[in-house]
């Protein structure tokens, strides 16, 4: 007699032929297509050419800007990177430099000793296998020492001219506190921000939400009177529905940023 307690379970397919297709996940908003028009359409007139605010000369030095912005502010990679550049902005001359001198240049960033570990490791990587020149693909940047997604799509974007979503901690946070594209995980939003961006605004929506991050919707106190999308926002924390006059904003200081 069977047992009952026991399932019957299919048996696996003997054919790896087979091909699983994910379903693909639906895309998650609070907001309809007319919304997010009208959200990116107000970045795109407050800041017509948003850029990020880390200081480079060319992909290399963006790469190693990128890698020691973990856990720092941006202001402070540039006061640091200013003089470093200036003798290694090249991954040859980096290795030159060596970790002792670049971890002089360095020490006032947060994970210093590490970071300078990475730069050199990815230097050398980049002389070795690439004839010195920052690879043009996701693939091949997170293969470099101490360069995650993030960093790849941030070089993608800045230095290629890649429409990419690098999910950094104020994109994460504006995602699921006006629930534009609420996720888990970084890589969970980035999906979901892929999807629900229209696709003319993606170029620079990733700065538009870090811009947006960093000057209004702040991580401890949204500043939702200064606010452009205050009519339209869904956060459950917002304190005011009047949207703020929408103008171009003065450009950007680089390197003053502030979290
Ligand atoms: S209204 Fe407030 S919470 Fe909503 S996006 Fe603006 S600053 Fe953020």
């Amino acid at each position: 007699m069977a047992n009952p307690k026991l399932k019957s379970v299919s048996k696996p397919s003997q054919n790896s032929n087979v091909i699983v297709r994910r379903k693909p996940a639906a895309v998650k908003t609070a907001y309809s297509l007319a919304e997010r028009e009208e959200i990116f359409r107000r970045f795109s007139i407050q800041r017509p050419e948003p850029r990020g605010e880390l200081e480079h000369t060319n992909p290399f030095t963006l790469v190693v800007a990128v890698a020691l912005s973990a856990q720092a502010t941006d202001a402070g990679v540039n006061k640091a990177t200013r003089a470093l550049f200036k003798v290694a902005d090249t991954p040859q001359k980096m290795l030159d430099l060596g970790e002792e001198r670049l971890r002089g240049y360095i020490r006032t960033i947060g994970l210093y000793r590490n970071k300078a570990k990475n730069v050199i490791a990815l230097s050398q990587m980049l002389v070795d296998e690439f004839a010195g020149k920052v690879p043009e693909t996701r693939e091949e940047l997170v293969r470099l020492p101490g360069v995650g997604r993030k960093t790849a799509n941030v070089v993608l974007s800045m230095a290629f001219g890649q429409a990419t979503m690098a999910v950094d901690t104020h994109i994460f946070r504006i995602a699921n506190r006006i629930k534009l594209a609420p996720g888990k995980t970084p890589d969970e939003v980035e999906e979901h921000l892929m999807k629900v961006v229209p696709k003319h605004y993606l170029y620079h929506a990733h700065h538009w939400l870090i811009l947006h991050g960093r000057y209004t919707c702040k991580a401890r106190r949204p500043e939702c009177e200064r606010c452009v999308i205050a009519d339209i926002c869904k956060s459950p924390e917002k304190s005011c529905d009047v949207p703020a006059p929408l103008v171009e904003l003065p450009p950007q200081v680089i390197g003053e940023a502030v979290e």
